[in-house]
């Protein structure tokens, strides 16, 4: 299957779905079903999906979850249950690293937007970890974050997925990364750490009921208010019509 294939099987433009092996890869537990749930969704029944989350060691949980559990090992537990029912609803596998996100890295809610204190070797480690789940998975197509709004975490990720344009017979997608592309500073944002060849505004009107249902699995992290912050976005995105947008590299 060529790249060129793949993206317009993504887009509804082949004759039918081509069945595509798909690995959607989140920073956090959430990521995906923020920025790429509702092309998930559109793709979960003739597509496998694999799903990949690279910091799964947290103490983060919103201010408005219940019972306030600060334990690492507990918010990390919660937080890979949360991962794994989002996985279910989409018949999907899901794999979680064991890398320590920022919460646990003194960074704090400014410094994870701001300079990166991480040294180079860790940052090495995890890109070989994800790219070796990558070839595990033998994916047609990836799809990470494209790193809008500065998250450290999400630059990592980001970075790691560039550079898999190298291996041959792979598409990737880089999502604009939610809630920060709903901010106001990150609207009109397109990425900056690589060229762009493509955006890709993908149609989700038919998923966007049971995108944001999704949402709510993630109980630890999202409420109300981020889920609609989610839908609002995705229809000024798209004028009136529910879209996520995505980036092709050059
Ligand atoms: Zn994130």
């Amino acid at each position: 299957m060529t790249n060129e294939q793949v993206l317009q099987s993504v887009l509804g433009l082949t004759a039918g779905p081509l069945g595509l092996r798909v690995l959607a890869v989140s920073p956090h537990p959430d990521d995906v079903a923020l920025s790429a749930g509702g092309l998930l969704w559109n793709l979960h029944r003739s597509s496998t999906i694999g799903l990949l989350t690279v910091f799964g060691r947290s103490r983060w949980i919103s201010h408005n979850a219940v019972n306030q559990v600060k334990d690492v090992e507990a918010v990390t537990a919660l937080r890979r249950r949360e991962d794994m029912k989002y996985a279910r609803q989409l018949a999907a596998d899901c794999d979680v690293l064991p890398f320590e996100d920022t919460s646990l890295r003194n960074y704090d809610d400014v410094g994870e937007r701001e300079q990166s204190h991480d040294p180079a070797s860790w940052r090495e480690q995890i890109k070989a970890s994800l790219h070796g789940r990558v070839m595990q998975f033998r994916p047609d197509l990836v799809i990470g974050p494209a790193g809008i709004g500065n998250h450290i975490d999400h630059v990592i990720v980001s970075d790691a997925i560039n550079e898999l344009r190298q291996v041959p017979g792979l598409a990737v997608l880089f999502y604009q990364d939610l809630p920060y592309a709903a901010e106001h500073d990150w609207q009109s944002a397109t990425p900056d750490r690589f060229a762009i060849a493509g955006t890709l505004d993908i149609d989700i009107e038919a998923a966007l009921d049971e995108k944001i249902r999704n949402l709510g699995v993630y109980e630890s992290q999202i409420d109300n208010n981020l889920r609609s912050c989610v839908k609002n976005h995705a229809r000024k995105l798209g004028n009136g019509l529910a879209v996520e947008r995505y980036w092709v590299r050059k």
